[in-house]
């Protein structure tokens, strides 16, 4: 029987941090005018409203800043060449949400993360690369997969974990895992209007040993993880 990864409980224990902090200061959230950040902007303010972090328009006003051309002091979602040069080196001042959410995820689910092979599937900045450091220092092998890996499959099948984060729904599928599979799925996909992941969860829930659901997974980790680091840019007032 599969099991399936909820973010929610995991999403609730970053709040009740969050929440012990007295100053959660302010934020600000500049994104791209497209679906999937609507919905993530959507998300984060409902959550900074339960938190009661306020949501300012304008970046000099906020402790931390969501989005581009960022202070890197306000850069809570560590985008700024800058923190992610701090990220690499091993002392990092945030971590990106989302792929701090993916560790998280699994830490909650006790899914030991030493000496196991791990592939990341997308090499982006803000997922991908960061991702496959986070999991190194967890001392787990990783390898990193993209749009012009030759067969994925082949790495996927003897893979202990897979994280897909590519953005392209269906592309894991049934036959690329095993019936020890851990699956995380990241990708955030608008099909006829219905949010879906990259993973055909119908599928390869029957196959794998554990997946986490699109939505309902890493999502709501990732605006508890950005609150969290919301709330530690107000504490230390940088
Ligand atoms: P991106 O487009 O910047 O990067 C996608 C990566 O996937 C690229 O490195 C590319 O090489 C790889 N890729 C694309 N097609 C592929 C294919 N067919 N096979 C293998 N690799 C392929 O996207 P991103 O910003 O890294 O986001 C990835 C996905 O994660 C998107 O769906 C995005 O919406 C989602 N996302 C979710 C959250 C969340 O909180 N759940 C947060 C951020 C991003």
């Amino acid at each position: 029987m599969v099991k399936i990864l909820y973010g929610k409980p995991v999403a609730e224990k970053i709040d009740e941090g969050t929440a012990k902090n007295s100053n959660r200061g302010k934020i600000a959230i500049l994104l791209p005018d497209e679906p999937s950040s609507a919905s993530y902007r959507q998300a984060i303010e409902k959550k900074a409203s339960k938190l009661n972090i306020e949501v300012v328009s304008s970046a000099d006003e906020a402790n931390g800043v969501i989005g581009e051309t960022i202070d890197p002091a306000k850069d809570i979602d560590c985008q700024t060449p800058e923190n992610l040069g701090k990220l690499f080196a091993g002392v990092p001042l945030y971590k990106p949400a989302t792929a701090e959410a993916v560790i998280q995820l699994l830490k909650y689910y006790d899914v030991e993360l030493p000496e196991k092979n791990i592939v990341v599937i997308g090499r982006s900045t803000v997922v991908g690369k960061p991702l496959a450091h986070l999991l190194l220092e967890e001392n787990a092998t990783v390898t990193i997969c993209h749009s012009k890996t030759k067969n994925i499959s082949r790495f996927t099948k003897i893979a202990d974990i897979i994280i897909s984060a590519a953005g392209k729904p269906g592309l894991v599928t049934a036959d690329m895992v095993n019936e020890n599979s851990i699956v995380i799925d990241v990708g955030t996909n608008f099909v006829e209007g219905k949010m879906v992941g990259d993973v055909d969860f119908e599928n390869v829930s029957k196959v794998a040993s554990a997946i986490s659901p699109v939505p309902g997974g890493v999502g709501p980790v990732t605006t508890s993880v950005l609150l969290s680091q919301a709330a530690k840019s107000a504490m230390l007032k940088l």
